[in-house]
């Protein structure tokens, strides 16, 4: 399906099959002579027909395009070898670009086996191979045009800039368009979802780095943003209360849970309410085990950096308790 969402710029809706998320906003920015991608979905048939599909019905020949990567994520990446392939250049930060190219040797997914036991997701018994980041994800490195905040990308009548704002992904980037006062955000802020924020091992507080993401975008001008999945914002700061108030209350949720004892961020994780259909963590699917103990987990080091818990390492798995 492509819809046009402002003059030159379209919207086609790539779907994620069987995916809680159900379909990613890759933006076909038209210029000229070339026009700019951003971000493309798994790298997975059905996604791969829907996107060409969508090309296709908006007279787009993607050797005629540039590919723009918002982050590492499959859904975002996983097509991006493709367009390599017919010789187009793809843009991505460098941080999340190397997380892309490192995404295709299974030595970066076999670390998923030390996360599982540091997360206590060991007694779930998950594996990465059932992980849709690693099934549908770049099969082979390539090479990326790398952007850094600041730098310029011009299609057609459209100058974007590049922005930093990392917190989904340790290198999450954007496109802002000053003039016109528009912004691709990737998965940085979504509306009615709440991005997932996760546990990455090498950021110390990872969600201090996505509300100082959050506040960084919160002060731009903005008129449209336009985020990866599910809705457009018009109204971007009453987005971004939101999203600080519904962390706020994760991490008050949190605090309450660990009254109960010390516990580590898959037992803290399986007492939290999400909004998903499965009833209880036993029926949960292993990919929304990962995603919630690693989200549990980021909200743990952010209570541990602020002072307002303890935690030990305890036969590989970190144990969190009030103080
Ligand atoms: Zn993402």
């Amino acid at each position: 399906m492509v819809t046009k969402v402002y003059e030159d710029i379209f919207m086609i809706n790539v779907v994620l099959p069987n995916k809680p998320l159900k379909a990613i906003n890759v933006y076909v920015i038209k210029g000229e002579d070339k026009s700019l991608i951003i971000d493309t979905g798994f790298n997975q048939k059905e996604c791969i027909d829907s996107l060409f599909k969508g090309l296709n019905e908006l007279n787009v020949d993607i050797k005629d395009t540039d590919l723009f990567i918002t982050h590492l994520h499959s859904d975002h990446s996983g097509m991006a070898g493709i367009f390599k392939d017919a010789g187009v250049k793809v843009y991505a930060g460098e941080v999340d670009g190397r997380y892309i190219n490192k995404m295709t040797s299974l030595s970066y997914w076999e670390r998923f086996e030390d996360s599982k036991v540091l997360l206590d997701l060991e007694k779930d018994k998950v594996t990465f191979t059932e992980h849709p980041g690693y099934k549908y994800c770049l099969r082979e490195p390539i090479e990326f045009t790398y952007v850094k905040e600041g730098q310029g990308i011009q299609v057609g009548q459209y100058f974007f800039e590049v922005i930093d704002i990392p917190g989904h992904t340790p290198g999450h980037i954007g496109l802002y368009e000053r003039k016109h006062k528009l912004f691709f955000c990737g998965d940085h802020v979504l509306d009615k979802i709440t991005p997932n924020i996760g546990y990455w091992g090498t950021e110390d507080n990872i969600l201090a780095v996505y509300f100082n993401s959050l506040a960084k975008i919160y002060s731009f001008d903005i008129d449209i943003l336009f985020p990866a999945h599910r809705n457009i914002i018009k109204d971007h700061t009453r987005r971004i209360n939101e999203l600080m108030i519904h962390h706020k209350e994760r991490l008050d949720e949190i605090l309450n849970i660990l009254q109960k004892g010390e516990l580590s961020a898959r037992d803290v994780a399986s007492k939290m309410k999400w909004s998903i259909r499965a009833k209880a963590w036993e029926d949960f699917p292993n990919a929304q085990k990962w995603f919630a103990a690693s989200e549990a987990m980021s909200h743990l080091e952010h209570l541990y950096y602020s002072g307002k818990v303890d935690k030990r390492l305890s036969e590989g798995k970190w144990l969190y308790k009030l103080k």
